[in-house]
């Protein structure tokens, strides 16, 4: 409970980070089959920035 003024959950997978330093990414992602736009973690930007390049080069 002592990291809970940093607390921040990704909105893509949910996972809860206490990290203060911890760097967000704003983003649009597809969750549940609707389109979002949320704060998301690295890892979630990653392949949410991956997806988008495979599909702009089809
Ligand atoms: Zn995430």
């Amino acid at each position: 409970m002592s990291c809970d003024p940093y607390k921040w959950t990704c909105a893509r997978c949910g996972k809860t980070h206490c990290n203060p330093f911890f760097t967000c990414y704003p983003r649009e992602f597809w969750k549940d089959g609707k389109k979002r736009i949320g704060e998301v973690c690295e890892k979630c930007r990653d392949e949410i920035d991956y997806s988008n390049v495979r599909e702009e080069q089809k």
